[in-house]
């Protein structure tokens, strides 16, 4: 039996004269990998501002793991339990692979970890590391990754906070092909005991790895489905596929 992990429920998002969540109610649960599509302004990434703390909703409510969650500060939703990756990076240049991922996993345990911090001494880096192919890479300085291997970095980082859910924003956008299948691999395998929500443009990404996709136009949920029913459907077709 699935439970939900995440729900939200009549959430809105009013920016001055400008409502950019019309009243969404979704539901994530455990152990999903969900994908969030639709066009430009759709509302994808204000909706992960919500969950994430970054954005009060004007009115509902955001439920996580049974508690609520609409209200709270970003650091606090960290330590809750969620984790999201930003189309812009947030990797710590100069420092090592190993460094940044180590902060990272620090970051979760608050102002006075961080504080206390030495170096590598988190014993969930080494795995994480593995678990991500970035083992070979622990020396090098982020600065001088590739765009796919910096991208796999900031996936390592929200592991290394030990988060039961993860947003992740355009994981593949900018990858070549054999990086996208990479990290397909890598979303596969993290949703075997996380739950994963994707915001992704790549329909031929989705068509290979989504499961469950929620597509969203100016504000609300257009649709939800497998990739072939929200594919399929004409409503979907015209405002987002335009074709
Ligand atoms: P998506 O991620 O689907 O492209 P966004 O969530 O970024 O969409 O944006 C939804 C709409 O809300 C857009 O029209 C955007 O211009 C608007 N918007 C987002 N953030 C703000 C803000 N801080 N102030 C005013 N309008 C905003």
């Amino acid at each position: 039996m699935t439970h939900p992990l995440l729900s939200l429920s009549g959430v809105r998002v009013v920016f001055g004269e400008f409502t950019a969540i019309d009243g969404i109610d979704l539901t994530v649960d455990e152990g999903e990998l969900r994908f969030l599509i639709g066009p430009n302004g759709a509302g994808k990434t204000t909706l992960v501002d919500v969950v994430t703390g970054r954005t009060r909703p004007t009115s509902g409510t955001v439920t996580f793991a049974g508690q609520p969650i609409h209200g709270r500060g970003e650091h606090r939703i960290v330590r809750a339990g969620i984790g999201r990756t930003f189309q812009t990076s947030v990797v710590f240049e100069e420092l090592t692979v190993l460094e940044n991922i180590d902060l990272a996993a620090h970051f979760r345990l608050g102002p006075l970890a961080l504080l206390r911090r030495r170096r590598g001494v988190t014993p969930t880096v080494g795995g994480v590391l593995e678990r991500t192919g970035l083992a070979p890479l622990a020396g090098a300085p982020a600065g001088t990754l590739s765009h796919g291997q910096r991208q796999w970095l900031e996936i390592a980082m929200l592991l290394a906070q030990g988060p039961r859910l993860l947003l992740l924003d355009e994981p593949v956008a900018g990858m070549s092909h054999t990086e996208r299948e990479r990290t397909g691999e890598l979303l596969t395998e993290i949703a075997a005991d996380h739950t994963v929500v994707v915001i992704e443009h790549d329909m031929e990404f989705l068509r290979r790895y989504a499961r469950d996709v929620t597509v969203l136009h100016e504000g609300r949920v257009l649709t939800e489905g497998t990739v072939s029913q929200v594919q399929a459907d004409p409503r979907v077709q015209e405002v987002y596929l335009g074709r």
